[in-house]
């Protein structure tokens, strides 16, 4: 599903040149679940923003389903973003004016989903997430592990092929934390391609391959059963 070839990405830090991604090869294939590990700085972020099509390379290639991304513009990255794949951030990012239901509707609304299309599959997904009697909270009438299975509801509304966590539970106490994580293993178990930067070794050791990281490297790729 995907394939990552030689991708390279320096950033400027106060004139210096940082290597946040060197000579990255790495292949994913439809319904993997991947973790990210590493220490802070070793380009863990850097690599889902690639995945996510967020960020460009400097050199190297990027295939989605044997399509090249490397060779989309702007726009034509932007649709297969918005087709194919899902986000979720560590710090929510939900609108603060717009109630639970509106914020998981949003991306149908931007995609010209009819509103009779676009309230059974909001309301079923409410249901499904226990979020129903929140469903018209605003945000900060919710607790942070709510606010996370609604960006996650959000990100996977359009039902993308690909979802991309970054330190997903970083704001959340050990329970709901689990709660969120258990929430995306389910979304893995239907389908979902998964991947997952944790700096939390527990969290990690969950997925059935996980990635470490260092200096923009690839240093290790694990493949085995979680326990
Ligand atoms: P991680 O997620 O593992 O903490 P990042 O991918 O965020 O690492 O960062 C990798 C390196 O690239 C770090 O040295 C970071 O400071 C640098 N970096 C990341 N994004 C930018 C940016 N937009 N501008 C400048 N430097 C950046
Ligand atoms: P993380 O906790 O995942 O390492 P950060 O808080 O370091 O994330 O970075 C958040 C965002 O800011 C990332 O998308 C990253 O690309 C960008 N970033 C990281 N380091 C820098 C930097 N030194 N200068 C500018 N942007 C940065």
């Amino acid at each position: 599903m995907i394939r990552l070839e030689q991708l390279n990405k320096v950033y400027q830090l106060g004139g210096e040149p940082v290597q946040a991604l060197d000579h990255v090869d790495l292949s994913i294939d439809a319904g993997e679940y991947l973790s990210v590990m590493g220490p802070s700085g070793s380009g863990k972020s850097t690599l889902l923003n690639m995945l996510g099509l967020l960020d460009t390379p400097d050199s190297g290639r990027y295939w989605l389903d044997e399509r090249e991304m490397t060779a989309l513009s702007e726009e034509g990255r932007a649709a297969e973003r918005n087709r194919h794949i899902g986000f979720v951030f560590q710090a929510y990012h939900l609108i603060d004016r717009l109630s639970a239901r509106e914020n998981i509707e949003l991306p149908l609304v931007l995609n010209g989903t009819a509103p009779a299309e676009r309230k059974p599959a909001v309301g079923a997904l409410l249901e499904r997430l226990g979020l129903s009697h929140h469903a018209d909270h605003l945000p900060h009438q919710l607790s942070g592990g709510q606010r996370q299975r609604v960006a996650i509801a959000r990100a996977v509304i359009r039902k993308p092929r690909l979802l991309l966590a970054d330190e997903p539970t970083g704001n959340l106490d050990s329970h709901s934390g689990r709660d969120v994580i258990e929430l995306l293993e389910e979304l893995n178990a239907e389908g979902i391609t998964l991947v997952m930067v944790t700096h939390d070794a527990s969290m990690g050791a969950r997925a059935h391959r996980r990635l470490w990281m260092q200096d923009g490297c690839l240093l290790k790729d694990e493949r085995h059963a979680p326990g």
